[in-house]
C-alpha cells in the first residue's frame, strides 16, 4: 500500500519540522464534498439573520482567540506576531461587516419593469452551492476569511484548501466555523496538495473555485473550471507601483513606502515594490528611504522588537536571491542590503536595488521578499509608462499633492487600484482584485459577495 502523503508545518525561523499531518484520500475528498453539498440543501434556506447571528458568534471567538491564532501563523510561516494578531482581529471584523451588511447587499434588485412590459421585474441574488477556495499562505486567515465570510453569509459553503504550508491554521478555520454553530459541512478544510484540485473541481457538486495564488496556479485552476464552465475568482501576483512626484510630502512617502514593501515581511501580493521617483526627489527620497530601511530590525517574528521576519520557504528566499544577484552581476547596485545572512531560518535583509535596466530578470517579476525596486523619472508621462510597463495590475499608489497629475494617475494606472496618499489596502468595505495578469473578479464589498451568486433576472407578467 502507498504510503499517505503528509503535509507539513515548519518554522521558517529555524527550519524545524512543527507537525505533520496525513493528506485526505481521494475517498476522504469526496466524502467531504458530499458532506458539503447535503449541508449546502440545508443551509441555502436559512435566513439572513441566522447566518448573521452565526458569523457574528465565529467573529468572537476568532477575537478571544486571536493572540493564540497569531502564533501559530507565526511559527508556521513566519510573520511577525503583532501583524498575525492584527490579522486575526481584522478578519474578526471583516466578518462582523458581511454579518451586518449581506442582507442589504443581496436584496432584490429593482428593475425597470415598464420597459420590459412586466407587473414586476428584478434581480435576485441566489446562492451557487460548494464553492473551492485555494489559498496561499501569506496572509494564511485573512486570504480564507475574505472568501468565507461572504460566501457563507450569501448561502454558500465552503471547501478550503490551504498552502501546504500552514496546515494548522486551516485546520483551524474550519473549527473556528464548527464551534461558532454553522452546521456540519458548511465549511471544511481539504488536506490535500496541489495535484488533488483537479478532481475536486470537476465533481459536479462543487460549483465554482476562487484562488488566490500565483499565476500558474491561476492559469491551471482557470483552465479546469473553464473546461467544466464553472465561474472563478483569480486573485493573482503583483508588481505594484509606488510612485513618488515632486509636491509629496516625502517623509509619509518614505514611512508608508518602508511600510508597504516591508510588511509581511515583503509578501504581500498589494507590496509596493517599484518605487518610481521623480528625478527633482529623487536622491532626497532615496536617502532617506534607504536610512530606514536599512535600520529595520530582522530577526524572530515572536520577539516583539522584530520588524521583518524570515521568508516562509527556503525556495521563497532563493528565488529573492535569484532576482538580486542577477541585477547586481549586471550593473544593478544595492542602496542597503542585497546579502542573506548566515545561520539558520530563512531570513532576507530589506534591500533597495537601483539601476535597474529592462535585461535584468527582477524588472518584470514580482519580488516576493523585502526588496524595492527603485527608479528614476523626468516626469509624469514616463512615471505613468514605467507603472504600466508590467503584466500585472494590482494595486497601485502615487503621491503628490497636484490635483491634475493625481487625475492623470487615477485614469491612467492599470490596476484594480489606485491609492493616492496612502497605502494600499485591503479593506472590507472596498473592493479588491486586479486586471491583467493580476487577475479577474473581485473579492470585498458588495462585488464581493456577488461574485458566489446566481443573479436571477426575475420577469412576471399580468
Ligand atoms: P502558489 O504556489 O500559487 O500557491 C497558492 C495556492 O495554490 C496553494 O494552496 C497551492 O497549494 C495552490 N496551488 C499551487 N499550484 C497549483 C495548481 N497547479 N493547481 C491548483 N492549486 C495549486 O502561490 P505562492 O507562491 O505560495 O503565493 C504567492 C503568490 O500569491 C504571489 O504571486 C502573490 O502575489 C500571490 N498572492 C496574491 C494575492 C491577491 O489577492 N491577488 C494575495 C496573496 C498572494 P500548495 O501549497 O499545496 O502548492
Amino acid at each position: 500500500m502507498a504510503a499517505a502523503t503528509t503535509i507539513t508545518s515548519v518554522n521558517p525561523a529555524d527550519g524545524e519540522v512543527l507537525r505533520s499531518f496525513d493528506a485526505h484520500t481521494a475517498d476522504e475528498t469526496v466524502e467531504r464534498i458530499a458532506r458539503g453539498h447535503r449541508a449546502w440543501l440545508a443551509y441555502r434556506q436559512t435566513s439572513f439573520a441566522d447566518r448573521a447571528r452565526l458569523m457574528s458568534t465565529a467573529a468572537d471567538l476568532l477575537d478571544a482567540d486571536a493572540d493564540e491564532i497569531a502564533a501559530v501563523m507565526t511559527a508556521e510561516m513566519g510573520k511577525t506576531l503583532a501583524s498575525a494578531a492584527a490579522e486575526a482581529r481584522k478578519c474578526a471584523a471583516g466578518m462582523r461587516f458581511y454579518a451586518e451588511r449581506a442582507e442589504a447587499f443581496l436584496a432584490d434588485e429593482p428593475g425597470d419593469a415598464d420597459s420590459v412590459g412586466a407587473v414586476a421585474a428584478y434581480t435576485r441574488y441566489q446562492p451557487l452551492g460548494v464553492v473551492l477556495a485555494v489559498m496561499p499562505w501569506n496572509f494564511p486567515l485573512w486570504q480564507v476569511i475574505r472568501f468565507a465570510a461572504p460566501a457563507l453569509m450569501a448561502g454558500n459553503v465552503g471547501l478550503l484548501k490551504h498552502a501546504s504550508n500552514v496546515p494548522q491554521t486551516a485546520l483551524y478555520i474550519e473549527e473556528l466555523f464548527r464551534r461558532a454553530g454553522f452546521p456540519d459541512g458548511c465549511f471544511q478544510t481539504l488536506l490535500i496538495g496541489s495535484d488533488a484540485v483537479e478532481a475536486v473541481l470537476r465533481d459536479p457538486r462543487v460549483k465554482a473555485a476562487t484562488l488566490t495564488g500565483s499565476e500558474p496556479a491561476g492559469r491551471s485552476v482557470a483552465a479546469i473550471c473553464g473546461d467544466e464552465v464553472k465561474h472563478t475568482v483569480l486573485e493573482l501576483g503583483g508588481s505594484d507601483p509606488f510612485i513618488v512626484m515632486p509636491s509629496a510630502d516625502l517623509d509619509k512617502a518614505v514611512a508608508v513606502g518602508v511600510t508597504a514593501r516591508t510588511q509581511n515581511n515583503g509578501q504581500s501580493c498589494i507590496a509596493a515594490k517599484r518605487f518610481i521617483v521623480h528625478a527633482d526627489v529623487y536622491e532626497e527620497f532615496a536617502a532617506k528611504f534607504t536610512a530606514r530601511m536599512a535600520a529595520l530590525t530582522v530577526g524572530d517574528p515572536m520577539d516583539p522588537g522584530t520588524d521583518v521576519g524570515p521568508l516562509a520557504t527556503e525556495q521563497g528566499r532563493l528565488d529573492v536571491e535569484e532576482l538580486v544577484d542577477d541585477a547586481l552581476a549586471k550593473g544593478a547596485t544595492a542602496l542597503c542590503g542585497g546579502t542573506r545572512p548566515d545561520g539558520p531560518g530563512w531570513f532576507y535583509p530589506p534591500t533597495i536595488i537601483a539601476g535597474i535596466a529592462e535585461g535584468m530578470a527582477i524588472h518584470g517579476a514580482e519580488v516576493f521578499g523585502p526588496v524595492a525596486s527603485l527608479y528614476r523619472v523626468d516626469g509624469i508621462e514616463e512615471a505613468i509608462e514605467l507603472a504600466n510597463a508590467t503584466e500585472f495590475g494590482l494595486g497601485s499608489n502615487a503621491w503628490t499633492q497636484d490635483s491634475d497629475e493625481q487625475a492623470r494617475f487615477i485614469a491612467e494606472i492599470e490596476a484594480g487600484a489606485v491609492f493616492i496618499n496612502g497605502m494600499t489596502t485591503s479593506y472590507p468595505g472596498l473592493p479588491f482584485g486586479g486586471v491583467k495578469r493580476s487577475g479577474y473578479g473581485r473579492e470585498l464589498a458588495a462585488h464581493g459577495i456577488k461574485e458566489f451568486c446566481n443573479a436571477k433576472t426575475v420577469w412576471v407578467g399580468a
